[in-house]
């Protein structure tokens, strides 16, 4: 039986479709190992958006052959589709797949055999239009799992839909049928995950469904406990989402919505759909019907053109908006988009800066949202990972509670009272023993 062994970089989808992938070769008979198990085959899963891709591909296809020197090395994913000639001349790789062939990597490389040089199999990426249904199984708790790929937007700094292909969708059928496979291994929760996930049901170019009628289906599905939507954009979270997450017991209030800049003139030159009115608005909806709901926004700063006014009015913007986390980016050149072309390049050390100064006031953010919820009522599901004799939970609203290691809690649902922060920054609880209640 030949092992296999993944290396993933990168986001959610990617940790979903390596684990898609896994079950391919499982089902084929292959035995799935660790990294350092001697595995007779690596894939590795690339991003495009971590900065220095191609370097960090490098270190792990070094790493690889340290634990295997005879391995056979296949790279796949986003930068796989980008780059596949630069990536096929990085030594020790065998094997390069596209969009289009990842999950037929078995069937296509059939007998993992080294050849002279690295194998190419990247169509165009307007053949990747096929959707492939995918879902981790990381942690007996959380699943990730995959609705939607591709993106027909086109953010001026954003590579992905050059990596990713048009936007495409599962259909609402197969996603129930996947979370009833996924509630009947145990695991409790959900996390909705696509590149552009409010886009969803889109099949085939054209729009059969949309995502809230795939919410509305997902609410009724029985064993899961949770769902999460990992990141909606702005002009895609309608109020209808709004409001029936707002009743429901199933989706969680915790909602990830992408604001990139607080500037009008900035969202334009990024390409974005919305300006800041209507993201406050979005923001103001969600609080006005869920007041302890999370919310989490990520920032890019230092666009070609943004100016220190520009990038003053999203820090004020933020600073005044009741969000609770931000995820702050400093930008950084991708070929093959529009932004590098922009005049008026805003400097490294600036765009470190802004970096900093936002990450500040996230954590300011964390904090207040945080207090905000001391005193009051959750119900926490615990997780399996255990660090200095403590374990952790979260509350319906994203809260990391932290709680002695008890075996007894691992996946499951307590419901608490929300009590202090530690020094750490993170929130303690004492149990109460009510009936599980809807916050
Ligand atoms: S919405 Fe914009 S940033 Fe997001 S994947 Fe599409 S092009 Fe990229």
């Amino acid at each position: 039986m030949k092992k296999v062994a993944f290396y993933t970089l990168g986001c959610k989808l990617n940790y979903s479709e390596t684990s898609t992938i896994g079950r391919i070769f499982q089902e084929r008979g292959f035995e799935k190992v660790e990294f350092t198990d001697s595995p007779d085959i690596y894939v590795i899963n690339t991003c495009s958006v971590t900065d220095n891709a191609d370097k960090k591909c490098r270190k792990i296809v070094k790493e690889a052959l340290k634990h295997s020197p005879n391995a056979f090395i296949t790279i796949v994913g986003c930068y796989a589709q980008l780059k596949p000639k630069e990536i096929s001349e990085i030594p020790g790789v065998d094997a390069v797949l596209g969009a289009a062939e990842k999950f037929q990597l078995v069937d296509i490389l059939e007998t993992f055999e080294k050849k002279d040089k690295a194998e190419i199999y990247a169509s165009p990426i307007s053949e990747a239009n096929t959707f492939y249904n995918s879902y981790s199984f990381g942690d007996r708790t959380r699943t990730f799992l995959k609705v939607q790929d591709g993106c027909d937007y086109s953010c001026s700094f954003c590579t992905i839909p050059l990596a990713r292909g048009n936007s495409r969708s599962d259909s609402i059928d197969n996603v129930v049928r996947s979370a009833g496979e996924i509630a009947e291994s145990g695991v409790k929760e959900i996390v909705l995950t696509g590149v552009n996930t409010g886009d969803f049901g889109i099949q085939d170019g054209k729009r059969v469904e949309t995502f809230f009628e795939l919410v509305k289906e997902l609410d009724k599905v029985e064993g899961i406990d949770r769902f999460r939507i990992s990141s909606i954009e702005p002009n895609l979270l309608k109020d209808e989402i709004i409001s029936f997450v707002a009743q429901s017991n199933r989706f969680m209030p915790h909602f990830h919505v992408p604001l990139q800049s607080g500037s009008n003139k900035v969202l334009k030159l990024m390409r974005r759909r919305y300006q800041r009115e209507l993201y406050a608005d979005r923001v103001a909806t969600i609080k006005q019907l869920m007041p302890h709901c999370c919310i989490g926004v990520d920032v890019i700063v230092g666009f070609p053109g943004e100016t220190e006014e520009d990038f003053l009015e999203t820090y004020n913007f933020l600073n005044e908006l009741d969000v609770s986390y931000l995820h702050v980016f400093p930008y950084s050149e991708r070929e093959n988009t529009l932004a590098p072309e922009m005049p008026d390049k805003v400097t490294n050390k600036d765009r470190n800066r802004r970096a900093d100064m936002l990450r500040i006031l996230s954590e300011k953010k964390k904090r207040n949202f945080y207090e905000q919820n001391i005193g009051h009522e959750f119900n926490v599901l615990f997780e399996d990972d255990v660090k200095d004799g403590l374990m952790e939970g979260w509350t319906e609203n994203y809260v990391r509670v932290v709680a002695k290691y008890d075996p007894v809690l691992v996946n499951e649902t307590r419901h608490v009272r929300l009590t202090q922060l530690n020094p750490a920054g993170l929130m303690e609880a004492e149990e109460t023993y009510q009936e599980l209640l809807k916050h």
